[in-house]
């Protein structure tokens, strides 16, 4: 899982390609602090982008969703498909209004998904995805009866076409500009959960679980 990967001409980065990363784990390690991508696909020669939850099993991403989705039922048919994960760690200030920027981490996977078909791999898919996003939820909630689980269209996308890219750290100028007067430096941005908020109908005597108090993405 950790050895380099060899980008193919559609995923080698060309602009500021120092910032490529060709490892699978470091890829990994992008893709699972995530759990938000965007789906891209074209339906008569329409480009689509959709924002949806996901999770990382072994080699492959799942998504998931009704059987009644217009995305998940194009997808099914066997589309390309380009999935983009992006992390935002900071705003770059530099002295040059050119040269600011931001700090972040993006995986983007190229490929074709399929639905998985048989139920108990649905089910496990269903239950690893719950725990990409939430770890300890699966267990503590009321399992999928057989009507939701037909209602569920999981796919199945392999990461074996994919790249990495990232920027990390201070502003960089151009030499002359460090003497021009302004601040410059990092604006650090991440997500943090706040405080659990209780159910109104939440039933008595329940307490907020651990998983919930103390969430966070960080891997
Ligand atoms: C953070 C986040 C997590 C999500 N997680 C999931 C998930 O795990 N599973 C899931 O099925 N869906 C998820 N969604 C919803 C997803 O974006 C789609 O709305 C949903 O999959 C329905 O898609 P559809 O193809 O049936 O939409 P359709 O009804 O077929 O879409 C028709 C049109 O509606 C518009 N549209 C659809 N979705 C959106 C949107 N989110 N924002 C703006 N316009 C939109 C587009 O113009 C689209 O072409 C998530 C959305 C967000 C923002």
């Amino acid at each position: 899982m950790s050895e380099n990967y060899t980008p193919t001409a559609r995923t080698r980065l060309v602009r500021e390609a120092e910032r490529a990363v060709y490892d699978r784990a470091a890829a990994y390690r992008i893709l699972d602090e995530g759990f938000i991508c965007h789906v891209g696909f074209v339906v008569d020669g329409q480009p689509f982008v959709i924002p949806t939850g996901y999770g990382r099993v072994g080699d492959n991403l799942y998504i998931h969703g009704s059987a009644a989705s217009r995305m998940l039922r194009n997808l099914d048919q066997g589309l390309a498909v380009c999935v983009t994960v992006t992390l935002l760690d900071g705003l770059v200030l530099a002295r040059s209004i050119f040269n600011h920027s931001m700090n972040y981490r993006s995986v983007v996977v190229l490929g074709t998904a399929v639905a998985v078909q048989d139920r108990s791999e649905k089910l496990e898919a269903l239950r690893l995805l719950s725990e990409h996003i939430l770890p300890g939820r699966w267990a503590d909630s009321r399992q999928p009866n057989e009507k939701e689980i037909k209602a569920t269209l999981v796919l199945r996308l392999p990461i074996t076409e994919f790249s990495a890219k990232v920027r990390q750290g201070a502003p960089i100028d151009d030499e002359d500009d460090y003497g021009f007067s302004t601040w410059a430096g990092v604006i650090p941005l991440s997500m943090v959960a706040g405080e659990p908020v209780d159910d109104p109908r939440l039933m008595a005597g329940q307490v907020v679980p651990s998983y919930a108090k103390g969430y966070s993405r960080v891997r």
